[in-house]
């Protein structure tokens, strides 16, 4: 919704690194354990990532990161590229779910493994199970989508990510969206902090 609206890329680092293990890539094979574990791929691995696809044509006009900076190492290296590259933050949101909310929506989550569109078992199910309903590709489920990686996965976010929500407020750049709000009204909190950004 946000690169439609904005015009511009959605740069995840995890979208970039399931493909780097999908074609077996020398970073793909290191990252790939961390992953399946549900733990962070290595700093200096996902900072080069972000690095080289900054500089890409496409991101002159601004981009979206998702899901990265995770860690403080990670934001403060993002902060030294930007500034080579003479571009700034405009605003940080962090999306707000309980916890329980989260585990249901993750181990429910389903992706056609053709266009990439995302369902829900429960809350948005496709007319025929397992069956994407715009292109009939196969839906499949991301291997650190169980219960137990997803547990672990939401450790790791307290511990290693959450840091990242008073770094970005002492930025004067954090803004809150309550997630667990209906889809449309998370959309239009979205659109209202980053127009306001
Ligand atoms: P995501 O698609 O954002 O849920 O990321 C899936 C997995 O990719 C994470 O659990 C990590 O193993 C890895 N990953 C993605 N982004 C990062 C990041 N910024 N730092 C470290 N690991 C990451």
């Amino acid at each position: 919704m946000l690169t439609e609206r904005f015009g511009i890329p959605q740069i995840s680092t995890g979208d970039i690194l399931r493909a780097a293990v999908k074609e077996g890539t020398p970073m793909g094979v290191k990252a790939k354990s961390f992953m399946d574990a549900g733990g962070l791929v290595p700093d200096q691995v996902v900072i080069g990532i972000v690095q080289e696809r900054l500089q890409q044509q496409d991101c002159t006009k601004g981009f979206i990161l998702d899901g990265f900076p995770r860690t403080t190492g990670q934001a403060e290296a993002l902060k030294e590229t930007l500034a080579l590259l003479q571009k700034n933050l405009d605003r940080v949101v962090s999306l707000e779910v309980d916890t329980e909310a989260l585990v249901a929506r993750l181990t429910g989550r389903r992706t056609c493994k053709d266009c990439g569109r995302g369902f829900h078992v429960q809350f948005d199910a496709p007319k025929v199970e397992g069956v994407c309903d715009s292109c009939g590709g196969p839906l499949v489920q991301r291997d650190d989508d169980q219960e137990a990686t997803i547990r672990h996965r939401l450790d790791v976010y307290a511990q290693q990510t959450s840091p990242l929500i008073a770094y970005y407020q002492n930025e004067g750049l954090l803004a809150s969206v309550d997630g667990m709000l209906p889809m449309t009204a998370v959309q239009e909190a979205l659109l209202t902090v980053l127009r306001a950004g």
